[in-house]
C-alpha cells in the first residue's frame, strides 16, 4: 500500500450545480444543515491536532461546491500556512472562480481542478441541469482565469458518459496540445445517480485511449501523478491526459488518501462505507485529542483491509451519499 498522507476535505454539501451523475433529482433535499457542518474552527483543530500528528501533509477543497463555502480564501490562507502543509489544492466546477482565483492564489492554493464535461454550450447545461441562462462561458472564464493567475497544474475533469458527451472524447483531449493544461477522463460511477448509470453504463479508459491513439498517437507520460491517474500525451503535445479507472481497474495499492464529509465523517474508502468514524460528535462530545488520533491510526492500520474486502460489494451494492455528500 501506498502511504495514506492526502486528506480530500469537503468544505460544504451543497453545489450550484445538479450534475445528472452526481446529483439525481431531489438529491438536495438532503443538504447538511448549517449546524451540522463543521465549523472553520472545527476543522482546523481537526487539521492541526489530528490529521497533521497522525501524518496526513497533503490536502485538498471539494465539496457540493467548495467556492460556496463562505469565507473560503481564509480557510485555504489558514491550512497553507501550517508548516506541515505540503500541498493543498481544490476541485471546483469553476462558476464562481473568476472574481476570486487570484485571491485563492494568493492565499496559499497552488493546484486546481476544474470540472468540464462538455464543450459545447447546450450539453454543459444540460450535463449540469441547468435550466436558466447558459453557464458554460462563466466556467470557460473561470478555468481562463485560473490559467493566468498561474495555477498549475490546472487539470480539468472529465466524467465521460455514453451518448451524452463521449462524442466529445478528441475534442477535449484536444486541449492539451497547444495548452498545458491536463484534461483527466473518469470513469463514471455508480455513485450519485445510480439510474442514469443503469441507463447509459460507463466507457472505460481503454476504450478512451483507443480513440485518442488512433487520431494522434497516444505516449505513455513521464509525469507521474502521486494518485491514481494513468497519465499519456499526445506526442507532442504541452499537456497530459490522465485516466482515472476506478471501474475497469482496481487501484486500491495505489490509494493514498482519505476523505473528510462536510459533516465531519471520516471515510477511509470511496467505494464502500465500512469504517467511517463520525471525528465532528466526537470532536463536539469533548473526545480528547489524543484519542481522535487514535481513532484516526486504527483506521489508517485497518484501511487496506477496508479497501480491497470492501471494493467488490462497495462498486455494486446501494451508495447512501452522492459524491457531493462525500466530498468527491
Ligand atoms: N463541485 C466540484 C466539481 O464539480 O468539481 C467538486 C465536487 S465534485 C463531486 C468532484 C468530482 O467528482 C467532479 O470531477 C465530478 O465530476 C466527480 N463525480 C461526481 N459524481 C461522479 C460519478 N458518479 N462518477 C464519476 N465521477 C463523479
Amino acid at each position: 500500500m501506498n502511504q495514506v498522507d492526502y486528506l480530500r476535505i469537503s468544505l460544504i454539501d451543497r453545489c450550484n450545480f445538479r450534475c445528472q451523475y452526481c446529483m439525481p433529482e431531489g438529491a438536495e433535499l438532503d443538504y447538511i444543515l448549517k449546524q451540522q457542518l463543521l465549523t472553520d474552527e472545527e476543522l482546523l483543530t481537526l487539521i492541526q491536532e489530528v490529521f497533521i500528528p497522525v501524518g496526513f501533509t497533503r490536502f485538498r477543497l471539494t465539496g457540493g461546491e467548495p467556492l460556496l463555502r463562505p469565507r473560503v480564501v481564509e480557510l485555504v490562507r489558514a491550512i497553507a500556512s501550517l508548516p506541515q502543509t505540503q500541498d493543498l489544492s481544490m476541485t471546483t466546477n469553476g462558476f464562481l472562480l473568476a472574481p476570486i482565483a487570484q485571491n485563492l492564489y494568493d492565499a496559499g492554493l497552488r493546484r486546481i481542478n476544474i470540472s468540464l464535461d462538455s464543450l459545447d454550450v447546450d450539453t454543459f447545461d444540460r450535463i449540469i441541469g441547468n435550466r436558466g441562462r447558459p453557464r458554460w462561458q462563466q466556467v470557460w472564464d473561470g478555468i481562463q482565469a485560473a490559467h493566468r493567475v498561474g495555477f498549475d497544474p490546472l487539470k480539468l475533469n472529465v466524467v465521460v458518459i455514453p451518448g451524452v458527451n463521449d462524442h466529445e472524447i478528441l475534442d477535449l483531449a484536444a486541449l492539451t496540445i497547444d495548452r498545458q493544461w491536463h484534461v483527466r477522463f473518469i470513469e463514471f460511477m455508480p455513485i450519485g445517480n445510480g439510474e442514469l448509470f443503469g441507463d447509459r453504463g460507463w466507457v472505460s479508459s481503454a476504450e478512451l485511449r483507443e480513440r485518442i491513439r488512433d487520431r494522434w498517437g497516444l505516449t505513455e507520460s513521464q509525469v507521474r501523478g502521486a494518485g491514481p491517474a494513468d497519465v499519456f500525451q499526445i506526442p507532442e503535445a504541452k499537456g497530459t491526459l490522465g485516466f482515472i479507472s476506478q471501474m475497469s481497474e482496481c487501484f486500491c495499492d495505489r490509494c493514498n488518501r482519505m476523505r473528510l464529509s462536510a459533516d465531519g465523517w471520516l471515510r477511509p474508502c470511496l467505494l464502500n462505507e465500512t469504517g467511517q468514524i463520525n471525528l465532528k460528535t466526537a470532536l463536539r462530545d469533548g473526545i480528547s485529542i489524543t484519542q481522535l488520533q487514535e481513532q484516526v491510526r486504527h483506521l489508517l492500520a485497518i484501511k487496506p483491509e477496508i479497501n480491497f474486502k470492501g471494493r467488490d460489494s462497495g462498486t455494486l451494492g446501494a451508495y447512501t451519499r452522492t459524491m457531493s455528500q462525500i466530498g468527491g
